[in-house]
């Protein structure tokens, strides 16, 4: 006995040192020099997830033709680099193309690259599935691709390969929800590559480009988050690109020849990080060494970079104050960090965000907000439907987690969260790429939802039932609805409560029973607008839709059996002149077709909605001055927009369920008006397109909504879906701004929420969109979107094509929706806590099903179960299932979030307590862990640097008056702008708030508790009822 332990001790200490006693993370960095300007030199490769190329042309480097691009040998060639010194540092990204490489490396491979990783000569930065852009991405989506690609790092290198900064180095400006995220993932800071060039040249003259970001009005300092800019984006100092794609010298070290150029070349990097040192406040440099796709042969860099670090710091022999080592973007941190501490530095903060992004006095990336619309659609329809068969996989036992086809969608959304895919800022060929993945994403997911409903429907294990997802009802098409006389209608709700539902499904006959398993439901018929018969591409011949509404129990179904019977019961066109549904009332011009007035909640305010268009700029992009407008910058021609029309032709349609404006605004722009009897919202219904291209500028087409409220040059966006941020028009809060771009400098990323607020009178006005778009408001009282765009030229930024989007032999069609609500807000029965319940129902919408049958009702409900819950009862109503998903083994992710934010609503802004063990109806909670919001860290284990706050930046922008002279004129607009932006704050309603405790929670009796914002993350171990 006692011989076999010594055998095993002595075989432990021959073993390589790395991979048992691993010094990776802070502990692995080079020591930096006291009294010395430490230079951080960061070896990287930025590797976009699909852009000129798509994601597979750029892992295996095809199409060198449109770019010299291939991650498979950036991956390949580090590695070998790494091993010739352990001196040498990289760090990686993008867990998407990290993960293609390390399923197809050899055991041996994948041993060297965990000593890399142990060794800390490897780190892993970022970590998601891609490089999120941070405008038009949705939380829910972000939390998703994070917790995937930190997930595949942690199974695969434990804690060495855990990601503890954020590395957004190419988004175009950055959210505050997404600093907010990293924060809740435990992260230690975050690096940013963009910002816009007014509040970088204040930063850097007044050395706070490195701050502490406040990142949600609602989570306090937990939310607090290092944050620094960086000096050159993320490319090497001008002159220091040693890569096979650039053209810079090397470093030539032998003296004999004369080519040598040692100082010469030290003393202009030196040159460049003196410059650096100015703007920053310690005496810690990041130097990033990389760029798009370098590294392919990274022997050209590290063999470089080695004589860089070893002859500048043997001038430190001669007196040299400057000490060169290989850092990464957390060493880096830390060194600032303990810099920071040791020096008592106090760090700026930070509470707005860094929307929108502006490289030059003409080049406001605002357009890309809502460039490629359908994709931006189809995007937040691929995670309604993953979230949907993540929830089914996990209320049926579909057997041990890593099905295949679940991971397809959740794949396929992390790539869509690129910077260039949902963004629309990718080659057309590119964006078709995605569409396929995220295509067969969905097709996987559908048959685990479909294995999953006959389970729950039929009790057995074979499927035998079919169900039809109807991918083109969004042009009211779905060949099972329409080609059946009978079939059944089965609504998934993927809410945490009973949500009411109008179901809508196009049919070719005249009349329709419709039968839940209790009774028969009223229906209504109304014809389909001719603006949606005439899309191109739908192979239809349905010209109505059957409507009928119920209430669809949470997280599960109900199912409606549905037959054509005999009759005529479509719609006829009516001859009244308003769309009267009660409560609702809105007043139509007889003449024009157009809305005039809206009585809502209680208010009666004029109101109008028309469909223009501003003109794009052209230029040859030689200058500032001519910048084109483009797929990422919205430069209109001017500040007039132009109508399409001020004369409609319309129809109206009334029901029992629906009425309806059918609206034509030319043979391009038509519009279903919609007010349903248990809605209280309107819904814009539009169809925008081919976008007639009879002109040089292109035509960037908006829906404005005009009131005579008196908004105070104020409105409100939100972020990234969830929290809400103030804007003032021609205003930032952190810098004095001077705005040449008066409509493109005003507009703000609409990721589901628009509003304005009259305090007056207390009216509020809100638009919830159904993706994200560009919006505004440019004048008091109105609000706009910006739906559609057609640029005829290129702007510049790289993407190298006009976004002239093609669809069906024609220009691209698109159809969405904007759901408007008005109503009082100050008063405790304001219309927020509706807002809030409306955002959730359209981000997970209930999901149609269609099982074609020839069965009697009968013996349909008699054979199969036709309603279930996943839920022994609703959640309170500021409570939300976030995920719910098979995680590891036999556990499961759960995450609950707390949909208010503090004083939006006096009686759910409010904490609140969920008992955890008997919320489902499948199963009862065997023991929970709470995690990081990743999962990929025990909570309690999770220790996040911190950093020392001093004051705003607001009083930096007061004390310090960089510009040139502004003359009074501007300075007054800026000293309105303030003063609006400081009073009224979003939170500061009138609403007695009340004293925000923690309630009792009781772990052992799986209560936990919520406060407004917050999301809690939980890995669940469950024991099945059978
Ligand atoms: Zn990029």
């Amino acid at each position: 006995m006692m011989l076999l332990i010594l055998f095993l001790t002595a075989s432990a200490l021959a073993a390589p040192q790395d991979a048992f006693f691993p010094k990776c993370g802070y502990k692995s960095c080079h020591k930096t020099k006291d009294g010395f300007i430490n230079v951080h030199i960061v070896a990287h490769t930025h590797d976009d997830v699909g852009w000129l190329k798509t994601v597979d042309q750029y892992y295996y480097g095809s199409k060198t033709n449109i770019q010299k691009a291939g991650v498979q040998y950036i991956l390949d060639s580090v590695m070998e680099e790494l091993k010739r010194d352990s001196n040498r540092r990289f760090i990686y990204v993008e867990t998407a193309f990290f993960w293609k490489w390390w399923m197809k490396q050899h055991d041996f491979v994948k041993n060297q690259v965990r000593k890399f990783v142990n060794n800390g000569q490897l780190e892993f930065i970022g970590g998601a599935w891609s490089m999120n852009d941070e405008a038009v991405t949705h939380y829910q989506s972000i939390i998703d691709q994070f917790t995937w690609g930190l997930r595949k790092l942690e199974d695969t290198f434990g804690k060495c390969g855990r990601p503890k900064v954020g590395w957004q180095i190419d988004p175009f400006g950055h959210s505050r929800e997404m600093a907010s995220i990293f924060a809740q993932l435990g992260f230690d800071g975050l690096l940013l590559g963009r910002i816009d060039y007014q509040d970088k040249k204040f930063r850097f003259t007044t050395r706070t480009p490195e701050m502490v970001w406040r990142s949600s009005a609602n989570l306090g300092e937990s939310s607090d988050l290092f944050t620094s800019v960086m000096y050159n984006t993320y490319s090497p100092p001008p002159g220091f690109c040693f890569d096979v794609l650039c053209d810079d010298e090397p470093i030539i070290d032998d003296k004999k020849s004369d080519d040598y150029n040692v100082p010469k070349r030290f003393k202009e990097f030196l040159d460049y990080v003196k410059e650096q040192r100015f703007s920053y406040a310690t005496n810690n440099l990041i130097v990033t060494m990389g760029g798009d796709f370098t590294y392919m042969d990274a022997n050209f860099w590290f063999k470089n970079i080695d004589k860089l670090i070893s002859y500048g710091n043997e001038l430190q022999k001669n007196g040299s104050k400057y000490n060169l080592i290989y850092s990464t973007p957390s060493c880096y941190l830390k060194a600032v960090h303990d810099e920071g501490e040791k020096r008592n530095l106090q760090w700026k903060v930070k509470t707005d965000d860094f929307f929108p992004y502006a490289s030059d006095p003409n080049a406001y990336w605002t357009g890309y907000f809502t460039s490629r619309p359908t994709i931006k659609r189809f995007e937040r329809v691929g995670n309604n439907f993953l979230q949907i068969c993540k929830q089914l996989y996990a209320l049926t036992d579909l057997g041990p987690e890593d099905g295949i086809d679940l991971n397809a969608l959740r794949e396929a959304m992390g790539v869509m969260q690129h910077h260039d895919a949902i963004t629309g800022t990718e080659k057309e060929h590119v964006a078709h790429d995605y569409s396929r993945i995220l295509d067969r994403g969905i097709e996987k997911c559908g048959i685990v939802v479909e294995e999953a409903l006959n389970r729950l429907i039929t009790n057995r294990k074979e499927s035998e039932l079919k169900f039809d997802s109807c991918p083109l009802l969004n042009v009211s098409q779905c060949d099972s609805t329409e080609n059946h006389k009978t079939f059944v209608v089965t609504i998934y709700n993927p809410l945490s409560r009973n949500v009411t539902k109008y179901v809508r499904l196009p049919v070719k006959g005249s009349a329709y029973k419709v039968q839940n398993s209790e009774e028969e439901l009223k229906v209504q018929l109304v014809p389909i607008h001719q603006g949606v018969l005439n899309i191109p591409g739908r192979e239809s011949e349905a010209t109505k839709e059957l409507i009928f509404q119920d209430s669809i129990p949470a997280l599960g179904f109900k199912s409606f059996y549905v037959s054509e019977v005999p009759g005529d019961i479509v719609s006829k066109e009516e001859s009244v002149k308003k769309l009267d549904k009660k409560p609702i009332l809105l007043k139509i011009d007889e003449r024009t077709g157009m809305l005039f007035e809206i009585t809502m909640n209680g208010k009666t305010i004029p109101l109008q909605q028309n469909f223009g268009y501003y003109r794009g700029a052209v230029g040859d992009n030689d200058s500032f001055q001519n910048r084109s407008s483009g797929a990422y910058i919205f430069r209109p021609n001017g500040t007039d927009t132009f109508t399409i029309t001020d004369n409609a032709t319309y129809k109206l349609y009334l029901g029992a369920h629906v009425t309806e404006l059918h609206q034509t605004f030319s043979n391009w722009v038509t519009q279903t008006i919609k007010v349903y009897a248990k809605q209280n919202h309107v819904e814009f219904d539009w169809v925008i397109g081919p976008i007639p291209i009879d002109d040089v500028n292109g035509k960037e087409i908006i829906s404005r909504y005009t009131t005579n409220l008196k908004s105070e040059s104020t409105f409100y966006t939100d972020s990234n879906g969830r929290e809400m941020l103030k804007r003032v028009r021609d205003f930032r809060p952190s810098w004095k701004l001077n705005l040449q771009e008066t409509i493109s400098g005003n507009y703000y990323p609409v990721t589901s929420r628009i509003l304005l607020r009259d305090a007056s009178n207390d009216i509020e006005m809100a638009i919830v969109t159904d993706r994200a778009q560009g919006g505004s408001s440019l004048a008091d009282g109105e609000l706009e979107l910006m739906i559609h765009r057609n640029c005829m030229h290129d702007d510049a930024f790289g993407v190298g094509e006009a976004l002239m989007e093609e669809a069906f032999g024609t220009g691209l069609v698109v159809r969405g929706s904007h759901h408007l609500v008005v109503g009082p807000y100050l008063k405790s029965d304001g219309i927020s806590s509706y807002e809030r319940q409306l955002l959730q129902e359209k981000v997970l919408d209930a999901w149609t099903f269609i099982t074609p049958t020839n069965l009697s009702f009968v013996h349909y409900k008699n054979q199969y179960k036709m309603k279930y819950s996943g839920l022994t009862q609703n959640l309170p109503d500021n409570v939300q299932i976030l995920t719910l998903e098979p995680w590891k083994g036999n556990s499961y992710l759960l995450r609950l979030e707390h949909i208010f934010e503090k004083g939006e609503d006096k009686n759910l802004s409010t904490p609140v307590s969920v008992n955890l063990k008997d919320l489902f109806t499948a199963f009862k909670l065997k023991s929970f862990k709470e995690t990081t919001l990743g999962a990929n860290q025990l909570l309690g284990e999770s220790k996040r640097l911190q950093f020392r706050t001093g004051s705003s930046l607001d009083d930096l922008v007061d004390m310090y008056d960089f510009y040139e002279p502004v003359d009074e004129q501007e300075d007054e607009n800026w000293i309105k702008g303030k003063q609006a932006y400081r009073t009224s704050e979003f939170d500061a309603n009138d609403i007695n708030f009340h004293v925000m405790d923690t309630l009792e929670e009781d772990t052992d009796r799986f209560q936990i508790t919520l406060l407004p914002m917050q999301i809690r993350t939980f890995v669940i171990e469950i024991k099945r009822y059978t």
